[in-house]
């Protein structure tokens, strides 16, 4: 599993931008994936761009919770692919037109061999889990239900071993001595702290960071 950080709020490449927000682009088994769409379209799609990402070619496009910062770029998206993706979202977010299917999810589900939801959790968000040779890696946008209830419900498919996201005020840091990587995003309150006491661990976010999950 391939994964391109496309929003966030830092970046360390001047062609990219920078701006409050989350979104990912995954690549697994030939399948192309956007998790969440950031806070504004146009810094979205200016983004894609740089990195050579098509929306078009979005297989599944999904999204976390309905909050600006993660869904600011979905009607662009949405818009350029043309109708190609199947649209994965939490129970609460009504209202989204789109020229093909909408899921909506108040419970797990695995939407593609080997890729999963947590569906809504605490009437706000879920999270995307991919099986890797190693168990599962797990995309959070926000975790304003707290990181623990996404890998209670997920971890039914596997053993979560990476987790790449936002994690909100969490502060259980003992929880994460059993991953293997962890790349704290936008909307992490204690990523010092996180960075700090896991330094082997850590997979630095940011605009335009690249890296394998196996
Ligand atoms: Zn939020
Ligand atoms: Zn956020």
């Amino acid at each position: 599993m391939k994964l391109t950080i496309v929003y966030d709020n830092t970046t360390t490449d001047s062609n990219l931008i920078a701006h409050w927000g989350f979104s990912c682009f995954i690549k697994y088994k030939g399948k192309n994936i956007l998790f969440d769409t950031g806070g504004n379209g146009r810094f979205l799609i200016h983004n894609l761009k740089h990195l050579n990402i098509s929306p078009e070619s979005m297989d599944h496009i999904v999204v976390s919770h309905p909050h600006f910062d993660h869904i600011g770029g979905l009607s662009e998206v949405l818009n350029e692919n043309k109708g190609n993706a199947k649209l994965h979202l939490p129970m609460n977010f009504r209202g989204v037109k789109f020229d093909n299917e909408i899921f909506y999810y108040d419970s797990p589900a695995e939407i593609e061999k080997g890729i999963y939801v947590s569906g809504e959790i605490d009437n706000i968000e879920q999270a995307l889990a991919i099986k890797t040779r190693k168990g599962l890696a797990m995309i959070v946008g926000c975790s304003h239900p707290g990181i623990k209830p996404f890998i209670d419900t997920l971890n039914r498919f596997g053993n979560i071993h990476t987790i790449i996201g936002g994690f909100h005020n969490f502060n259980d840091f003992e929880m994460l001595k059993d991953l293997t990587k962890i790349c704290p995003t936008h909307c992490t309150k204690n990523a010092d702290e996180i960075i700090k006491r896991f330094p082997e661990k850590i997979i630095k976010g940011g605009v335009g960071r690249i890296f394998e999950v196996i």
